[in-house]
């Protein structure tokens, strides 16, 4: 790789490289540090100081917009086919990676890693429907005056900018896919900003696509290190796609950019909330279920998922039952370093976020009573001092107590009991998070059930429903599947992911065209209908 902008790298650091005008390119100083989580180990270091990002967006507008365009969308699913070959068979590289930088344990690593490719073949698959077009219909021609010859149509077409990818640290390899797969298909450039303290794995898949050659020119560039003034280059034709905190989402909702128009789309935080149905009773199925999947969303990467579960909403009459039945699985929990198999929960993702969810405990426990959490942590193989780690902890709300359950997200291996008096209380709470991802509701009861989809609707993107019949086939509260909507709204962000080729309406812009009918049949005929089975 070679570098463009002078530098001051230590000659023995590993350097993130970014990939931006069709170059390896590095920052002027050193720049941030990416560590080992277990014990401080630094791994890389990421700067994009002095980088011109003006330079890199003209790029991925004027020559990877241009040279995917040429493709149809069928041929642009090919060409995301032939990513997800390549990068399967390289999963071994990917898993340890995130070890590595993230401290996940395999079955965390599998979820990032196994997640994008699978999302990538998702996309491959049904982008081929999608045949020889380069533009989306959206319905047929209708009827627009008395003269039936002067019709309409909503056509989509590819945005003429570039997607610009701005990811969270928890997901360096799902969250980068999941969004350049979609673009991609659509026809729009990337170029992704993977979260500076985890960037090491995406770098390394990007750096593994633009190598084998796949893309054309431009497609693809990947940003190592700090923002700097990348949104200050954005213009009309371009898009965000953002995912990350509640906090980083709002400033840029108010980037001036934006607010002239970029088109953004927010993924942010959420405080996901599962529902024990008021039928069920202890040690019935549901509420077996329903334990399981609390502590599988609390321990599963350590509790870093958006889409975790952080309010556990449960009958007043069995909530002393489920707490106990919760923490009797949390002591099984196995907390060190992910290199040793034995091992189920790694750290957190580093030293930053390790005190950010101590001090996050600290103010649950103002208005929550601890339910359970190991008295002294003592990691396997690693040191409890020096590793990131946090052990499993649950709280318990008493009834009457306060709000800062349902207003601060704890990123880590952190849920709070909170009991409800009826169906209708326990609906009022899970609203009060202010719009999540994602709600679970755990009964036998299947009219319950409907009404919990209804009466949680409207302040969350995702509802999964878990009847006994399902207790042991669905695919988990928190995992995203592409086939399916993710985002959510209000503090959630807003936002709109995935949900097939849906996804692809963001990277185009939707037109109503007028014209006769022979015209717009002509036009009808070029393009594809996302919605045709
Ligand atoms: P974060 O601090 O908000 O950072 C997210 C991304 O934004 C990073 O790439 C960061 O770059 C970048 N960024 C920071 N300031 C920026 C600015 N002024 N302009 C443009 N980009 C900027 O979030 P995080 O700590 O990485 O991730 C954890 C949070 O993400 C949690 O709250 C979690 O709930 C949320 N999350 C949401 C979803 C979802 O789908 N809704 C999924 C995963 C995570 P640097 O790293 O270089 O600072």
């Amino acid at each position: 790789m070679a570098t463009t902008v002078e530098n001051q790298v230590a000659s023995n650091a590993k350097v993130l490289h970014s990939y931006l005008g069709g170059k390896w390119q590095t920052g002027a100083e050193r720049g941030v540090p990416l560590v080992d989580p277990c014990d401080g180990t630094m791994l890389a270091w990421a700067s994009s100081k002095g980088l011109d990002l003006k330079a890199a967006l003209d790029y991925s507008r004027n020559v990877g917009g241009l040279e995917l365009q040429k493709f149809s969308y069928a041929q642009r699913a090919e060409l995301l086919g032939k990513i997800a070959d390549l990068l399967a068979t390289r999963r071994e590289e990917w898993y340890e990676i995130a070890r590595k930088n993230s401290g996940n344990t395999k079955a965390d690593a599998a979820i990032d890693v196994d997640g994008s490719i699978g999302t990538i073949r998702y996309f491959a698959k049904i982008g081929t429907k999608l045949g020889d077009a380069h533009m989306l219909r959206d319905g047929a021609p209708i009827r627009l005056a008395r003269d039936q010859n002067f019709q309409g149509l909503h056509i989509g077409v590819p945005l003429d900018g570039v997607a610009v990818h701005i990811n969270a640290f928890n997901f360096p390899a799902w969250g980068l896919w999941e969004k350049a797969a979609v673009s991609l298909l659509a026809g729009v450039p990337v170029l992704a900003k993977p979260a500076t303290s985890t960037a090491w794995l995406a770098q390394e898949m990007v750096a593994a696509v633009i190598e084998a050659g796949i893309l054309p020119p431009g497609a693809l560039s990947i940003l190592c290190g700090p923002p700097n003034d990348l949104l200050d280059h954005l213009r009309l034709g371009d898009a965000v796609a953002f995912t990350g905190s509640a906090e980083t989402g709002a400033g840029i909702r108010q980037h001036p950019r934006i607010q002239q128009g970029v088109r953004v789309n927010i993924e942010a935080d959420s405080l996901n909330a599962a529902l024990l149905g008021p039928d069920t009773a202890l040690g019935s199925p549901s509420f077996d279920f329903f334990v399981r999947e609390v502590v599988r969303e609390m321990t599963t990467k350590t509790g870093q998922k958006c889409t975790a579960i952080r309010r556990v909403l449960v009958p007043a009459e069995r909530a002393a039952a489920a707490t106990d039945a919760i923490a009797a699985a949390l002591s099984k929990v196995v907390v060190g370093n992910p290199a040793n198999p034995a091992v189920t929960m790694g750290p957190l993702v580093n030293m930053a976020q390790r005190r950010s969810v101590e001090e996050g405990i600290r103010k649950l426990r103002e208005q929550a009573q601890m339910a359970y959490q190991t008295e002294s942590l003592a990691p396997v193989d690693a040191s409890a001092e020096q590793g990131a780690f946090v052990p499993p902890t649950l709280l318990k709300l008493n009834r009457s107590a306060g709000d800062i359950v349902h207003e601060l997200e704890v990123f880590g291996p952190v849920a709070t009991v909170v009991p409800y008096r009826d169906k209708q209380d326990a609906f009022a709470l899970a609203r009060r998070g202010g719009g999540s991802l994602a709600a679970s509701v755990f009964s036998s009861d299947t009219a319950f059930l409907s009404e919990a989809a209804s009466a949680l609707g409207t302040t969350h993107g995702r509802v999964l429903l878990v009847d006994p019949a399902i207790g042991d086939s669905h695919t988990g509260h928190g995992i995203v599947l592409p086939s399916l909507l993710h985002g959510g709204p209000g503090r959630a962000g807003g936002g709109e992911e995935l949900g097939g080729l849906h996804g692809l309406w963001f990277y185009h812009q939707r037109v109503a065209v007028q014209g006769s009918a022979a015209t717009l049949s002509a036009l009808s005929a070029q393009a594809a209908d996302p919605s045709a089975e």
